[in-house]
């Protein structure tokens, strides 16, 4: 099954996905073989294996699942649209034995709640009728959506300014271009994009660029979004930056959940290496395994070393140290989307006009009780009642109560903060950051404790457990969330203990719902 391929370390987890996509597991005979021919401890293939949620590793004894697995997505916009009664149905109406039905994380649908997946194929608004008519027809592959390919983007004047960076271009002017345009990360951290290219230069080579394109967190569909869409921005602005600091290869490194986007992302790969634009192998395409914490970038490294996703401590930085401990630019999909369209069309491309000012541009991904949820690109800085009407308003019937500004990490806020320019910088004050501008909308039919503890119940889910404060005290947050009346003392130093003392963002950001409810909507709890 490995055929030919280089039993290099870092491609464990590639290996670990093709025995998992023919015989949909791996049993203990396929781990001693695979670190057999690996020349691993079983033990260290063992670790990656059972840390991804993805892999379904069966002990000796145990039956294996069935074929078909049902993933039923329960991050907070599907728990909203039914989720749960959608999993009880399928699971009372599937025979277990031919069908298995789990509960999965955010699948970045949340557009189309509820939603599930079969095999590689996603059913939106998902009922039980039109999941067992898929299952009928066999259809569990993945849909290719329409998007615009190679010789389409390259007959617009697509790879011109790439071909012109490399023939006389000047980073630094670039650079400058880059900073002008007022970009960001926009995988949640907000740091001024230009910037990181010097922080990697500074080091000497080679060099590596990774992409982040795990976009785990609920709420966020935007990568997706552009991606199924019109990938080459994105590809061109990748190698504009890779061009930038001279990397030696680019990785990208694709959650497993979009399977469309990875097999888009193989095509015009191909395609880039058959037009000369990189040598073949330049972009080495990585397949996450189902695990969050890969999105933060030190633990995505560490996956891409095709190791288990832990988040490494800090210093040195990725810039610094990173994949193979060379120095290495890491951006999110969307950053490199803007480079792409900046080099091409100039940085005024990313701002427009408001009452005659010029304003940065952001993508928000909108879900939840609005009429119309998708990703809306708007002024930098919109208020929560821009954005709701942005969407087409609430849902019938629905009046607003809440809202999350920026995924789960982010928590909660009342509908009492709707003036509040939703933005890097300006949520903090208020206990809260943008994030990757995951915003999830909710009415008086909702709770917002149950919110909150759905957030917890994730983040408990995904913890990669390298910290006790974060392993253990999700854990016990979700159980003391889910009494009756919360204690609130004990959560507060709970709180308290994970913010301050746990290695990395998860952990850190962990108590925002459980503040931000306790502060808010202290009548619930
Ligand atoms: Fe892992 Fe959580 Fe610690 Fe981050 S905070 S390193 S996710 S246990």
């Amino acid at each position: 099954m490995l055929g030919d391929r280089p039993r290099r370390r870092d491609l464990l987890i590639e290996f670990l996905h093709l025995i998992q996509d023919r015989y949909r597991h791996l049993s203990a005979n396929h781990i001693a073989a695979l670190a057999h021919e690996m020349r691993l401890a079983q033990a260290e293939v063992y670790e990656v294996a059972t840390f991804y949620a993805h892999f379904d590793v069966v002990e000796d004894g145990e039956t294996p699942p069935p074929s078909l697995t049902i993933r039923v997505c329960d991050s907070l916009s599907c728990e909203m649209a039914g989720a749960e009664a959608l999993q009880k149905a399928l699971s009372d109406g599937l025979d277990p034995a031919e069908v298995r039905v789990v509960r999965a994380p955010c699948m970045g649908r949340c557009d189309t709640a509820p939603v599930l997946e079969i095999g590689h194929n996603h059913i939106d608004h998902a009922t039980p009728e039109k999941t067992k008519a898929a299952i009928a027809a066999g259809d569990t592959h993945a849909k290719i959506p329409e998007y615009e390919d190679f010789d389409a983007y390259r007959a617009a004047g697509g790879y011109e300014a790439l071909a012109a960076l490399r023939a006389d271009g000047d980073w630094e002017e670039l650079q400058d271009k880059i900073l002008s345009s007022g970009l960001r990360g926009l995988g949640g951290a907000g740091f001024p994009s230009g910037k990181k290219w010097g922080f990697v230069r500074a080091n000497p080579g080679p060099r590596y660029l990774a992409v982040n394109g795990d976009e785990g967190e609920p709420g966020t569909f935007k990568d997706r979004y552009y991606l199924e869409r019109t990938p080459h921005p994105f590809l061109e602005g990748m190698l504009a930056a890779a061009w930038a600091v001279e990397a030696e290869r680019c990785f990208i490194y694709m959650r497993d959940e979009y399977p469309a986007v990875l097999e888009i992302l193989r095509r015009e790969i191909a395609a880039l290496e058959n037009a000369g634009i990189v040598s073949e192998g330049y972009i080495d395409l990585r397949r996450g395994a189902g695990a969050y914490i890969c999105g933060e970038e030190s633990a995505m490294i560490e996956s891409i070393e095709g190791k288990r996703g832990l988040p490494r401590h800090r210093p040195p930085f990725v810039a610094q140290v990173g994949i193979f401990d060379r120095p290495t630019l890491v951006h999110n999909v969307e950053t490199l989307y803007w480079v792409g369209k900046i080099c091409r069309e100039g940085p005024e491309i990313l701002s427009g006009t408001v009452k005659n000012e010029r304003v940065g541009l952001r993508s928000y991904s909108v879900s939840g009780r609005v009429q119309n949820p998708g990703v809306y690109l708007l002024p930098a800085g919109s208020t929560i009642l821009d954005i709701i009407e942005a969407a087409g308003g609430m849902l019938e019937g629905h009046s607003f109560k809440a809202y999350q500004p920026g995924g789960p990490s982010s928590g909660l806020l009342p509908s009492s903060l709707d003036d509040v320019p939703l933005d890097f910088d300006t949520l903090q004050p208020h206990g809260t950051f943008i994030g990757s501008a995951a915003v999830v909308v909710l009415s008086d039919q909702d709770s917002a404790r149950d919110a909150a503890l759905n957030m917890l119940k994730f983040f408990e889910d995904e913890s990669c457990g390298q910290c006790t404060p974060c392993r253990v005290g999700c854990e016990k947050a979700v159980k003391l969330m889910q009494t009756d009346s919360w204690d609130q003392d004990l959560l507060e130093e709970l709180c308290g203990v994970m913010a301050d003392a746990s290695i990395c963002g998860l952990g850190q950001a962990a108590p925002n719902p459980i503040r931000l409810v306790m502060k808010h909507f202290p009548e619930e709890i």
